[in-house]
């Protein structure tokens, strides 16, 4: 039987709560999380509590923030105006996106929180220091297409994918 390692496209339903047991996401609204395992589509933390697991297998798995989205660090957050952004875009807390660092290298930035005026944003992960509480059951596992090994994530069952 094949277990969750690396080279394979594990197909995951979690559900992650929060210290208080409220839940932060969860793919049980919907359809379950395709990753490939060993190639960072998951944070850390639970890919290392997943491998080896096997189909069928449900598994809870607690992360700490080092292993999970990392220490909250930096200046903390800051205000923009919305002019800053394309109007085309959805300004909403948790969008991700990648901004020029001091050394013009893009560095990623999520919004945390939006007004009638201004977003506010920050370096650190909506979920930085923040243990992670994940419950898992692993729904598949297969081998990996050599495509999907180049590019370091699964496709679609038809190849289809977007990057
Ligand atoms: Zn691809």
């Amino acid at each position: 039987m094949s277990v969750a390692s690396s080279g394979k496209v594990v197909t995951i339903h979690y559900t992650l709560k929060d210290d208080d047991g409220d839940v932060l996401d969860s793919s049980r609204d919907g359809d379950p999380l395709d990753y490939l395992h060993g190639h960072g589509g998951i944070v850390p933390g639970l890919e290392r509590g997943l491998e080896g697991k096997g189909a069928g297998d449900k598994v809870e798995v607690t992360v700490a923030p080092k292993d999970g989205y990392g220490e909250v660090e930096g200046p903390g957050p800051r205000k923009v105006p919305k002019s800053a952004f394309p109007d085309d875009v959805e300004l909403e807390p948790g969008l991700q996106f990648f901004a020029p660092g001091p050394k013009g290298q893009p560095i990623p930035v999520w919004v945390t929180a939006v007004s009638a005026d201004d977003v506010e944003i920050d370096t650190n992960h909506p979920l930085a220091g923040a243990t992670l509480h994940f419950e898992v059951e692993v729904v598949g596992i297969r081998d990996a297409t050599k495509d999907e090994l180049a590019h370091g994530h699964p496709h679609g069952p038809d190849g289809h994918h977007h990057h």
